[in-house]
Formats: structure tokens, sequence, C-alpha cells
């Protein structure tokens, strides 16, 4: 069992300023306030992992979004499905604000990629 115990009586250290900030965005109805056109930026939290999930960017080179690109899925607990392509992780909550920040949602799988591509029918010709 994880020690519950805050590393900090009075949660002042950088780890605790942290995550009681993300615990402000949970309470703020799980977003990150932002400025960014489309408003502020859905937070997900998954098996205890904290994910801020930026809007679809088409127009970022790919090794500037978060995973590099990485296209992810989250299916929240009230239904809402959203995709991205940028998304950032703060890392894993630690165990005494883990109460504070239950799960919100879970990462669907993507599809697999095609089995072949679509040019398959001239394999072996060239
Ligand atoms: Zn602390």
């Amino acid at each position: 069992m994880a020690d519950t115990k805050s590393c900090c009586a009075k949660e002042t250290c950088f780890d605790c300023r942290f995550w009681t900030e993300k615990i402000r965005w949970a309470a703020d109805g799980d977003q990150m306030p932002g400025n960014y056109s489309q408003g502020p930026v859905p937070v997900a939290r998954v098996n205890g992992r904290h994910y801020v999930v930026k809007p679809m960017n088409t127009t970022t080179p790919h090794q500037f979004l978060g995973f590099g690109g990485a296209l992810w899925t989250f299916l929240f607990k009230d239904g809402r499905e959203i995709t991205s392509n940028d998304v950032m992780t703060q890392g894993e909550i630690p165990a005494h604000f883990r109460n504070r920040l239950p799960d919100n949602a879970v990462i669907v799988p993507q599809a697999a990629p095609r089995a072949k591509a679509p040019f398959s029918d001239f394999e072996g010709l060239l």
C-alpha cells in the first residue's frame, strides 16, 4: 500500500503546488484554463496518470506536438470521446493526491493500421 500522507505538512513544496493546481483544474470541470482560442483544454486522468488533451493540430510539425503527434482517444466518464494528436502528460499522480484526482477517463485503443498498403497488388513486380 502506498504512503498516502502528503510529502510536506502544508503542501507548499513544488510537487504539492503542482498537483494542487491540478486539483483546481479538476474542480473547474476537469479543464486546464488556457489561452487557446478553442477555450479551456480538457484534462484526462487514466490509471493514475494526468493528461492535458489539447485540440487537434494539423498545422504544427509533429515533432513539436505532444508524444510526437501520436493520436490518442479518451473516453470520459461523462460520455465524451475526444481524439487529439497533441496530448501532454504531467506524469503519475502521487499516491497522496489520488483521492482528490480520481480517474475520469479511459484510453481507447487506436484502430489497427491497414494490414496492406493500397498498392499491394503490385508487390514484387518492381
Ligand atoms: Zn509537498
